[in-house]
């Protein structure tokens, strides 16, 4: 039996896992589950599911005297005492940015197992993550579509006969302009992704292709695969989820029509393959052809500046990845422009002290000084 905390359940991610606890409640008991301001999400799940352990941003006296039996936490702190709690065996990391950070560390050291969405997680310290993770004998499952794909194509085979990780993406909201058209797009069409429906931050993310970047890292970290043997390439259709490619010229590919509640199922019953939450059969006779193009560094420079941040390593995933929060936070509040967010990442990065083997406090001291380079880039 799964017994299994969602942080986050109230977004794209989180919502996705509760359908798929509610669907298979002999497989996965939901003990317990935080939201940040959505509290009226929250007490429509527990008027479905008792739960255990709740956690809001702020306090909320209506819930707890509605629901005595449940144990409720709050803010920041409150996220990490979910994870210190005894009745559950796996965390569902569904938070967004750098909030996800903390938990994911405090769970693993709790010796619980991992299904992670929140990729910022080993963007911000993929080393710390990983010697935790080996310290405390703790297993991380992937739901990030293509690295659930890369996790299933790899599953049977010798690491030292892969060749190269191919990872897909679609481009994002503006994959059909030019550089020079990026100048003046709007944020309302910056939230229209051609394929996916997800949260606000990656949806821009994906617009920027930082979220590309970040899946490299996350890649890297997570299949213990060298930087220059990951590529991506664009693929419009978000059809095949990744690649492997093996020494003898074998490709692996992983491939379902877009649909995140199967990573996620897979994230938590690995390794069965049970029916999906909103099964959707390919039909490849109508589908007729897939189409890829390869990838442009110069067309996403973030991209390319993420792989070398990667390969630097030490503290400059934490930089990387607090100047890009900072600024798409800006940028949906209408402060700066689409390209002033590549700009804010590429001068912080610029402008980093670089720490080659950083403590944990080194690495929050990082995150808060990008985030303050940035808000005063930006007179905020
Ligand atoms: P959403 O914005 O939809 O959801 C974020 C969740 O985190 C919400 O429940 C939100 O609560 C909560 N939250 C946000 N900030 C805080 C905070 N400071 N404290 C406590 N809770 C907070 O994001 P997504 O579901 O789209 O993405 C989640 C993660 O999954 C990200 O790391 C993303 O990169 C990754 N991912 C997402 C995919 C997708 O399809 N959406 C695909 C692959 C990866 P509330 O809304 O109640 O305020
Ligand atoms: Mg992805």
């Amino acid at each position: 039996m799964k017994k299994i905390i969602i942080l986050g359940a109230s977004g794209s991610i989180g919502t996705q896992t509760v359908d798929i606890c509610l669907k298979y409640p002999d497989e996965i008991e939901l003990v317990g589950a935080s939201v940040g301001s959505n509290v009226s999400y929250l007490k429509d799940l527990l008027s479905k599911v008792p739960l255990k352990y709740a956690c809001t941003k702020e306090k909320c006296e209506e819930l707890k005297i509605l629901y005595p039996n449940t144990t409720f936490f709050y803010g920041d702190e409150g996220l990490i005492r979910m994870t210190e709690v005894e009745e559950y065996n796996l965390l569902v990391n569904a938070l967004v940015g750098f909030s996800g950070f903390k938990p994911t560390l405090s769970a693993i050291v709790n010796h619980k197992d991992i299904a992670l969405a929140n990729k910022e997680t080993l963007v911000v310290a993929g080393d710390l993550i990983k010697q935790a993770l080996k310290e405390n004998d703790v297993t991380l499952y992937p739901i990030d579509s293509e690295h659930s794909a890369i996790f299933q194509c790899l599953l049977g085979s010798d690491k030292r006969d892969v060749k190269r990780l191919i990872i897909t993406g679609s481009g994002g909201s503006f994959r059909d302009l030019k550089r020079d058209e990026l100048k003046n797009v709007s944020l309302e069409d910056a939230l229209k992704h051609p394929v996916w429906n997800m949260g606000n931050k990656i949806t821009i993310d994906s617009a920027t292709m930082m979220n590309k970047g970040f899946e490299i890292i996350e890649a890297h970290y997570l299949f213990d695969i060298p930087y220059d043997e990951i590529d991506v390439v664009l693929h419009s259709e978000s059809i095949i989820h990744s690649f492997v490619e093996f020494k003898d010229g074998s490709l692996m590919a992983q491939m379902s029509n877009p649909d995140m509640h199967l990573p996620i199922q897979y994230a938590i019953l690995y390794p069965r393959h049970m029916e999906s939450y909103s099964y959707n059969q390919l039909d490849l006779g109508k589908l007729g052809s897939l189409h890829f193009k390869e990838m442009d560094y110069e067309r996403y420079p973030l991209v390319k500046i993420a792989k070398e941040v990667g390969k630097f390593g030490g503290n400059l995933g934490a930089v990387l990845n607090a100047a890009n929060d900072k600024a798409v936070e800006l940028f949906l509040d209408g402060k700066i422009s689409f390209l002033d967010i590549e700009k804010s990442v590429i001068d912080t990065i610029g402008h980093a002290k670089y720490i080659k083997h950083p403590t944990l406090d080194e690495i929050m001291q990082s995150h808060k000084w990008a985030e303050r380079y940035v808000r005063k880039m930006w007179n905020q």
